[in-house]
């Protein structure tokens, strides 16, 4: 059976509090056994008031920490966004740039670095099938002088857009320097290449570059063409195509030299 705690006390506190026992002999020990009791209870109430505030503060603490957590976990978060951001705008940037690195800024065709790219790799999966077309516009200088450098320049545009427009998906064009454009065939039939660059030929023969209001400009163009042989690197197909190119001039003009 339990004892009733709170009765006992009663009881206790009533002998003593009765001034009739204090002379029993047994008065004195009863009352210190209730004072050492009272000793521990205080101790025990003390003890757990100190656990209580100990576990609040442990609560408290872990609040705290849960607290500073998620606010950190939220501020990874947004830097991890602005970053990706960053990460995806640098890409672009990037993107814009290398591709402007190979564009021709006045023609915005394909410029000698990235014709210079692709003979590397054009050369590497199949050397046999290439043919090296150089193309340089006749007399250039003369239209600078009569019309203009910007007519100049028009003019310089719409001969290159006329000759990426006829080579179509048979080759390549690139604007290799000034008045010069340097074409690659490199998967073609000789008979297509030489037929192609005839072509040429004579279109820009044929065609009147005008702005519609104040001029209209005939040129032609020469070309050399070089056709790989075993022992040949991109560097001797370009030199042979420009000596190609050379026997043109030298030969006239507004034709096709193979070398
Ligand atoms: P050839 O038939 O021997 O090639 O004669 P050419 O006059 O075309 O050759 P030359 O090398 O004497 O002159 C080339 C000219 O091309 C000179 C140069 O000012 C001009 N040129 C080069 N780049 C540009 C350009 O971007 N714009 C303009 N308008 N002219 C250019
Ligand atoms: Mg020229
Ligand atoms: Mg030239």
């Amino acid at each position: 059976m339990k004892p009733d705690i709170k009765a006992l006390e009663q009881k206790v506190t009533a002998v003593l509090a009765n001034t009739e026992y204090q002379d029993h002999p047994l008065y004195e020990v009863l009352n210190d056994l209730w004072q050492y009791n009272q000793g521990q209870w205080s101790r025990m109430e003390h003890m757990i008031r100190l656990s209580d505030s100990y576990q609040d503060m442990i609560l408290q603490r872990e609040k705290t920490l849960g607290e500073r957590f998620d606010k950190h976990l939220r501020q990874l978060e947004k830097i991890t966004r602005i970053s990706d951001r960053y990460q995806t705008a640098l890409r672009e940037a990037n993107l814009e740039l290398e591709q402007a690195s190979y564009a021709d800024a006045l023609t915005g065709l394909p410029n000698r670095r990235k014709m210079l790219r692709r003979l590397k790799t054009e050369f590497e999966l199949c050397p046999e099938g290439i043919f090296i077309a150089m193309i340089d516009i006749d007399h250039f200088k003369n239209i600078n002088d009569q019309y203009g450098h910007l007519i100049g320049d028009d003019v310089l545009v719409s001969v290159g857009n006329l000759i990426e427009h006829t080579v179509g998906d048979l080759g390549h064009i690139s604007r290799w320097g000034g008045e010069e454009f340097l074409v690659i065939f490199s998967q073609a039939e000789q008979n297509d290449v030489e037929q192609c660059l005839q072509n040429l030929v004579k279109t820009i023969s044929a065609e009147r570059f005008s702005n519609g209001e104040d001029y209209v400009i005939r040129t032609t163009i020469s070309i050399g063409v070089s056709h790989f042989e075993s022992d040949d690197s991109i560097d001797s197909l370009i030199t042979r195509a420009d000596s190609a190119l050379y026997k043109a001039k030298n030969s006239g003009r507004n034709r096709v030299v193979a070398g």
